[in-house]
């Protein structure tokens, strides 16, 4: 087996310029790079071109110049449209390249998607990423991987570019079944913060208080600690949009279905994000949950 040769010289194309594929580009750019972009819009791959990318107008154009094409978009839908639609990614890679998807999607879009690379004669892996922007931006995310095994081995030292922590799952989907469970976390986190964080205001502490006292105890987390603060302040500024982990709570319960998962708290979680959303939070961070229960109690 050929190991990936990590050096600046391979050309990397990163499809999908929102929160994460600007960061993964700036990131990869930094390291010495050639970076080759495609977005949508594309006024977002401005600043990327003024610090070296190279943009082409279509996936399709993109594919036929990169060893490694990186996806990073909001879903299934989108991704199709990228790699199977009029100019899309599989028309133009070059046999024998690597795809890499770092979106969150189905499981079942994974393997399908894998299939029809394979077909192609792309190698594929699914790799999403847990963490936001910050670790994206220095490379320091935790990669989910599934796919083939020799196929990750031999690109497993430039997954390490952009994750510190490269967590290797089993076949195709693996990662992003492990993505949706870690997520469905994440969103059961939040809405327990944001719980605690209401009742103690219902027993008459302040926002800031609650928030410093928990992080001194062993029950401070990574949301009270890393998103805690921003909502004292009222900053819900996106890392990770409320969209998108509500995108993710849709694909947590089409498994919650198919595999008859019997999951009490999630089904409340499910509700109270729903709401948020159709109170029209759904560009703010996913900690904006908090204002909504807030709200909700009378607090703001
Ligand atoms: P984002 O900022 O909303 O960016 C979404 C990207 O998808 C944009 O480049 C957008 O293009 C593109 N897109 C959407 N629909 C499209 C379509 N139909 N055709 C072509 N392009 C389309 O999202 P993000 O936060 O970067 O997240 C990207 C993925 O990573 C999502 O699956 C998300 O769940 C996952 N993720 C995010 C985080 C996080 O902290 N943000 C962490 C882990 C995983 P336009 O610019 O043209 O709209």
């Amino acid at each position: 087996m050929t190991i990936f040769n990590v050096d600046n010289k391979a050309i990397i194309g990163v499809i999908g310029l929102g929160i994460m594929g600007s960061s993964f580009a700036s990131n990869l750019l930094s390291r010495g790079y050639n970076v080759h972009v495609y977005n949508r819009t594309k006024e977002k791959a401005q600043s990327l071109i003024e610090k070296g990318a190279i943009f082409h107008s279509t996936p399709r154009e993109l594919a036929s110049a990169a060893d490694i094409i990186m996806t990073s978009l909001t879903d299934e839908t989108a991704v199709d449209s990228v790699a199977f639609g009029k100019d899309g990614l599989l028309d133009g890679a070059r046999k024998g390249s690597l795809w890499i998807d770092l979106s969150t999607i189905d499981p079942s879009a994974s393997i399908k998607h894998s299939k029809a690379a394979k077909k192609a004669g792309l190698n594929r892996l699914d790799t999403p990423v847990v963490g936001s922007k910050d670790l994206a931006s220095k490379g320091e995310l935790i990669i989910l991987v599934g796919g083939n095994q020799t196929v990750f081995e031999k690109y497993e030292e430039f997954l390490k570019e952009l994750g510190k922590t490269v967590i290797y799952l089993g076949e195709d989907g693996n990662g992003h079944k492990m993505k949706l469970a870690i997520n469905l976390h994440l969103g059961l986190l939040a809405e327990s913060f944001s719980e605690a964080l209401t009742f103690s205001q219902k027993l008459g502490f302040n926002t800031k208080t609650f928030v410093e006292t928990i992080n001194k105890t062993p029950i401070g987390n990574y949301i009270s600690q890393g998103k805690g603060p921003k909502i004292v302040e009222g900053n819900f500024e996106p890392a990770f949009s409320l969209n998108n982990l509500f995108k993710d709570l849709r694909l947590i319960n089409a498994q919650i279905t198919r595999t008859g998962a019997v999951l009490p708290m999630t089904k409340v979680a499910i509700e109270e994000y729903s709401r948020a959303i159709q109170n029209g939070e759904g560009q703010k961070d996913f900690s904006v949950i908090a204002l909504e229960l807030q709200r909700k109690n009378g607090l703001t």
